[in-house]
């Protein structure tokens, strides 16, 4: 099942995507799925991330590709760090390459995303706290990673944790989908989550030991080898298997400064 948010009249509305028809529910998906009479066109409704998570929870060297290519070996436990809930952006919106970067990469990941409260999660229990899955592009300010030694500024700007377009609640075995990343068209990125030396129930798990995670909360896995600069006027894409394709255009900041960020 594909659960999406959306707009109608300026209004944040939650539905359940079949073929090409938006069915709308009567609560956010969080809080059970109420279908409600009104069906409309895909066509006719703006898709905006599909959830609104309080923290985005992302996974550093968690592919055996991506570790090899980063020259290091794979941490012995997950290496975390957190993107600010205004990072979030959804499908086809513009991400910003922001003035104060000199490389801006892509990487695809898949996401995880929560639909329930839950803390201190036994590995065995961990699926039931998850909600569904979605693609992600975890944009990272290259040159500042490297530079400021930990990575809030590099991964933290804003437009910088896009999520979507949907949340699909079953792509089959969430430990063995193929991910891809296309610049322009062109594949830069294609691995398969299988290559993930922690998979998404431990993740769910191992994060709940250290922090509550609330519905719509996002674990990001992780990202394969080949990452790789973009610039404005370039399209990026993140397709997972079983879930669909996330696309977006890079554009530049403008020059007076980005305007705040509308989060809906
Ligand atoms: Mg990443």
């Amino acid at each position: 099942m594909r659960l999406v948010r959306y707009l109608v009249h300026d209004d944040v509305r939650y539905g359940v995507l079949e073929g090409d028809r938006v069915q709308e529910l009567l609560r956010p998906y969080f809080e059970g799925l109420t279908p409600m009479k009104t069906v409309r066109p895909l066509a006719e409704v703006k898709l905006l991330a599909p959830a609104r998570p309080s923290k985005m929870l992302c996974i550093g060297l968690n592919y055996r590709d991506h570790a090899r290519e980063m020259q290091t070996s794979l941490p012995e436990e997950p290496v975390l760090f957190l993107k600010p809930a205004t990072a979030l952006a959804g499908p086809e919106q513009p991400i910003v390459y922001p003035t104060m970067a000199a490389r801006l990469d892509h990487e695809a990941e898949l996401a995880v995303v929560i639909g329930r409260r839950c803390r201190s999660v036994p590995l065995d229990e961990a699926g039931r706290c998850i909600l569904g899955y979605a693609c992600f592009n975890d944009v990272t300010a290259r040159d500042l990673q490297a530079k400021d030694g930990q990575w809030t500024r590099a991964k933290g700007f804003d437009t910088f944790g896009v999520l979507g377009p949907w949340i699909e609640t079953d792509p089959g075995d969430p430990n063995r989908l193929a991910v891809t990343c296309r610049l322009n068209g062109q594949v830069r990125q294609q691995s398969n989550t299988d290559q993930c030396a922690f998979n998404c129930q431990y993740l769910v798990s191992w994060a709940s030991r250290l922090m509550t995670l609330e519905p719509g909360d996002v674990i990001a896995t992780g990202t394969p080898a080949g990452i790789g600069p973009m610039q404005p006027g370039d399209t990026v894409e993140v397709e997972v298997e079983g879930i669909g394709i996330l696309r977006n255009p890079i554009v530049a900041e403008p020059d007076k400064g980005a305007k705040p960020a509308t989060i809906l």
